[in-house]
């Protein structure tokens, strides 16, 4: 009987299991899925599928023989391995249209070190890597810096909590610690380049990308490292327009070896700024230096933001944080509570981590409320108390409303398309549709008005102005509108509960 992709994966399977933890059989060899089975060189070729190419690198860097040798005893001597890679979206500037990649598992020893098979789905490896060398060289082949100049010292702007050893590993972050670890031991010198972390907020986006730069500084005293909020960014480089010390600004940033910039959703809008940060960006890759970013949602998610710069979001690897899973939120009780020294019964912890459930921010902020009640009244922390100072903390846990889940609610109650209410379409029902729609963002979001209009195909801010001064209008003269108002209102809460 002919063998097929699926039975001789699970064969090799078998064979992985045995030789690695079940922590890394889940993360690194379960996602992976047979694709096809092929006679191929007098030997047969078994093709697996691999979720991103994250996998590629780290199965290559840390599973290479033992993959090897699985592949050699189930398929024979002549037996290979190929990876198949989905690429998320096209990359026109590197002209890279395919969906996907095949590539060979590399080849030991004789195949040259580096990341050479990565060369059709990136810029030039040698393009990247050019001046990246160890820890003493950071900087210094660095062409924006006239010889003979000192290199600027710039204050880090990191907070030093913010470490590995403080972040705790849960399936909810696993991917995305494993990518920042590596990038911290080999800063420019993994394909990861940039590295974007993206997810809701309080899941430790911050925390973790700090954590890059603190090990890096650690690690590399004589480079140079900077954290920065794309707030900061954006309002330091105003700041240099208005007292004419651009050139400055630009010049400063280039010599970042590590460049950590937080939430860039924010440069949604802001184009010149935009076009600054694209042209530090690319004096940076170009000279291998790290760059590593935040979002508050996935790159193809974020709106205002041009292309160009988007697309380089792709370059390297994106890696999201998920809200945490029970153990990991009793994981990071328990470390919050013997870090500062507290004793707290586990029921308490449970009840904690039972309730509060989408974001660690407020995980910690519960534990800390529970402590500072029990201190300041002089209670002991048992249940009753934890029911009673956590109330509204309970139901305040919800995840934030997005406006994409309010055009949702609001184009389903109104059943008009999605699509519709982005468009410039101006039927009566539509533009109905829009004006609620653009009212709840403005009501239950922090969205600004820009913001708001950019959702909405791109309009101008007093659109959104009058869309709400006319909804407001509305339910103050009219009971039956402000009635559908309160049902969606109370949708848009059940949603998002
Ligand atoms: P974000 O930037 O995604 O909004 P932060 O990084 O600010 O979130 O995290 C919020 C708080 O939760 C911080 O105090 C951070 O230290 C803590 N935190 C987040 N994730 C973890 C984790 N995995 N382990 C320990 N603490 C965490
Ligand atoms: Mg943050």
């Amino acid at each position: 009987m002919e063998l097929t992709a699926e039975q001789a994966w699970d064969e090799c399977l078998d064979v992985i299991r045995d030789n690695v933890s079940v922590q890394s059989y889940r993360t690194w060899f379960e996602p992976l899925k047979p694709a096809s089975l092929e006679e191929k060189d007098n030997g047969l070729s078994l093709t697996v599928q691999l979720p991103s190419r994250f996998y590629f690198e780290w199965l290559e860097e840390h599973y290479f023989s033992l993959l090897r040798s699985t592949v050699t005893r189930v398929l024979g001597p002549n037996g290979k391995l190929y990876y198949d890679v989905t690429i998320e979206k096209e990359d026109a500037e590197t002209g890279n249209s395919g969906t996907s990649m095949h590539l060979p598992a590399r080849k030991p020893a004789n195949e040259p070190p580096g990341r050479a098979l990565w060369s059709d789905a990136r810029p030039a490896p040698a393009e990247r890597t050019a001046s990246h060398g160890p820890a003493a060289d950071h900087g210094i082949s660095n062409p924006f810096v006239i010889p003979g100049i000192r290199k600027v010292q710039v204050e880090s702007r990191l907070n030093p909590n913010y470490t590995f050893d403080r972040f705790i590993e849960g399936d909810c972050n696993r991917l995305a610690r494993s990518a920042a670890l590596a990038i911290s031991q080999n800063p420019g010198g993994t394909s990861f380049n940039p590295f974007l972390l993206y997810g809701g907020v309080g899941l430790g986006k911050t925390h973790l990308i700090q954590a890059i730069g603190n090990y890096v500084k650690a690690n590399n005293p004589g480079g140079s490292v900077l954290y920065v909020s794309s707030e900061q960014f954006t309002n330091e480089f105003v700041r240099a327009i208005q007292h004419n010390k651009v050139s400055d600004f630009s010049l400063m940033y280039r010599q970042i070896d590590l460049l950590i910039i937080d939430d860039v959703q924010f440069f949604s809008g802001k184009e010149k700024t935009q076009e600054e940060f694209f042209h530090i960006f690319n004096a940076l890759h170009q000279n291998g230096k790290q760059i590593v970013l935040s979002a508050d949602r996935a790159p193809r998610d974020i709106k205002g933001v041009e292309e160009r710069l988007l697309s380089r979001f792709h370059w390297g690897l994106s890696a999201d944080v998920q809200s945490p899973e029970f153990e990991t939120r009793m994981a990071i009780l328990h470390r919050k509570a013997s870090e500062d020294g507290i004793d707290i019964g586990e029921d308490i912890l449970e009840f904690v981590a039972h309730n509060i459930t989408s974001n660690i921010r407020e995980l910690e902020g519960a534990l800390i409320r529970l402590l500072a009640h029990g201190t300041l009244y002089n209670r002991d922390v048992d249940l009753n108390l934890a029911r009673e100072v956590l109330k509204d903390l309970v139901s305040e846990s919800r995840t934030p409303v997005t406006i994409d889940q309010i055009q949702r609610v609001v184009c389903q109650y109104f059943n008009v398309s999605e699509d519709k209410v982005r468009a410039k379409t101006r039927k009566r029902e539509v533009v109905q549709a829009r004006q609620v729609a653009m009212y709840f963002a403005k009501e239950l979001t922090h969205s600004s008005l820009k913001t708001i209009g950019l959702h909405f195909g791109g309009r101008d801010h007093s659109t959104v102005i009058h869309a709400c001064q006319s909804i407001r209008n509305q339910m103050e003269t009219d009971k039956a509108f402000r009635q559908v108002i309160e049902e969606i209102a109370h949708t848009v809460e059940l949603r998002t509960r």
